[in-house]
């Protein structure tokens, strides 16, 4: 087996010993300022590493939902998403993963005051599951962890792979997947030195995420089926800060670290106390010139929790018509009027959090209203906000190769097999047929392993 990823390897010195916007700008596609243009634009910050974005994320595990589950299973026909049957691929990754929740010695006071917050107003909360077993807490996660405790998959599933005979070529693009007449024959490659290969192989599995992977096929003429590169969710997400008392120090403890679910079921909004690394969180704060200086004075007293919305696929890849000339994919995305309804309700659940937290100011980088004091004032704000002003960042695209049992609506079958061909088959965050509404890294594993278990059967 022979592994291809355009991106570098990255090891644990790089983390501990690079700068960390060198780190950034690194170890993401377009040096993180991937951005799904529409209105308003969603910065989607998109991995190339070994290991993918796993390198970059946070670490947080969560299980897919019974009923996404259940809806993939039932209405998208995805049969290894019925739940009894993912639930030993669920287990097997948790087991890989070591998945456990963050402790009390490393939350951090970021954590601590959104469950504080949560217990103030009654609301369901929890400290966040996570496969980071040795965690310090260095608050680094989204440039690389310093300390190699983030159990990313270039630290489990890529060298158990290598212990079986697999290979890893990095710095490898894949322009095309190569195929006679839709069977697979390999993929042409090319390097960042201008230096060009073949790989020949008649099972090929395309795992390059949801922004690439339609790329890649239209490249590679597989890409014909009308559904792939529509259906792209987001999961978009805001952030919130607020001003305390005394001292937060956010970028101490687990950047990533508990969890308010009260409006998870009804509403599909998932809050999360999530901080940014050291010396990189500037941008939630108002102003400039001197009034932005004073903030910095102050940034120790600064937390900032975040919430993610179940979203409607509302997006899609661009390019199909480019074709073999497509370089790269851009992204549209419009937020429809129930999901930015939701953004905004994630707002003021999140404002009220952190006045019950103790919060003295609310940042809400909204022009009308920058900084709010009260829970009234908060309310006045969204009550006239205008889409275009939200900033909405998003971590977790998915669906543009969606699969299913319908051949109308799902460009890659519930085996994982791409309609029309033979031996090209996908995975990844492209396959899922809609939003997992949490974190995806567990359920974007899980069905791997159980499309990779019909790969062994089938071949
Ligand atoms: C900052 C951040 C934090 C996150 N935090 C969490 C979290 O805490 N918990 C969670 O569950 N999820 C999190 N996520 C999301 C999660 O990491 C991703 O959803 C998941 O890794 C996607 O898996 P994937 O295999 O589909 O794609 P990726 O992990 O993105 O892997 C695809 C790989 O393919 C490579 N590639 C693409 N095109 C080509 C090509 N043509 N040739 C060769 N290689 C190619 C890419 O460089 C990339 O390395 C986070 C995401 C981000 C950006
Ligand atoms: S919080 Fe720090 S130590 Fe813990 S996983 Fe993230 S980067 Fe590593």
């Amino acid at each position: 087996m022979v592994i291809l990823e355009e991106g570098r390897r990255w090891s644990v010195a790089d983390f501990r010993d690079g700068h960390p916007i060198d780190r950034f700008a690194g170890l993401y596609r377009d040096g993180g300022a991937t951005v799904a243009l529409g209105r308003p634009p969603v910065v989607l910050p998109i991995g190339r590493a070994v290991g993918g974005t796993t390198v970059v994320n946070s670490g947080t595990c969560y299980r897919p939902p019974t009923h996404v589950q259940q809806r993939w299973r039932d209405d998208h026909g995805l049969a290894p998403a019925d739940p009894d049957a993912l639930a030993p691929y669920l287990d097997d990754v948790e087991e890989t993963l070591q998945v456990g929740p963050v402790p009390p010695s490393v939350m951090g006071r970021n954590g601590t005051l959104l469950l504080t917050g949560a217990t103030g107003k009654g609301w369901t909360s929890h400290p966040i599951n996570r496969n980071a077993p040795d965690c310090v807490g260095s608050c680094q996660c989204s440039i690389g962890c310093p300390r190699n405790a983030k159990f990313g998959v270039h630290l489990n599933a890529l060298p158990q792979a290598c212990d079986a005979g697999a290979r890893i070529i990095s710095h490898a693009r894949v322009t095309t997947v190569l195929h006679r007449d839709g069977r697979a024959t390999g993929v042409a490659v090319r390097r960042p030195d201008g230096s060009a290969l073949e790989v020949h192989a008649d099972t090929v599995v395309v795992a390059a995420g949801a922004a690439e992977t339609p790329a890649l096929l239209w490249r590679s003429s597989l890409g014909d089926h009308p559904r792939v590169g529509r259906n792209l969710s987001l999961h978009p997400a805001l952030g919130l800060a607020g001003r305390f008392p005394e001292p937060v120090v956010a970028w101490e403890g687990v950047l990533q670290s508990a969890a308010v679910d009260e409006l998870h079921h009804e509403h599909g909004i998932l809050i999360e106390a999530t901080a940014t690394p050291p010396g990189m969180g500037s941008m939630v704060l108002p102003g400039y010139g001197r009034t932005l200086v004073r903030r910095l004075a102050d940034a120790d007293h600064i937390g900032v929790f975040g919430a993610m919305i179940a979203d409607e696929p509302s997006g899609r890849v661009l390019g199909r018509r480019l074709g073999r000339r497509l370089r790269r994919p851009l992204l549209r995305y419009d937020l429809t009027r129930r999901d930015t309804d939701r953004l905004v309700h994630a707002m003021g659940a999140m404002g009220r959090l952190m006045f019950a937290a103790g919060a003295e100011e609310v940042l809400t980088a909204l022009p009308n209203a920058p900084s709010v004091c009260t829970v009234v004032e908060l309310d006045d704000a969204l009550a006239s906000v205008d889409p275009l002003n939200l900033h909405v960042a998003a971590f977790h695209p998915t669906g543009t190769a969606a699969a299913g049992s319908d051949d109308q609506r799902s460009p890659v079958d519930e085996c994982g097999r791409l309609r029309g061909t033979t031996g090209v088959w996908v995975t990844g965050a492209t396959v899922l047929p809609s939003c997992p509404e949490v974190n995806p890294q567990v359920s974007i594993m899980a069905l791997a392993l159980a499309i990779a278990d019909g790969i062994v059967t089938a071949v």
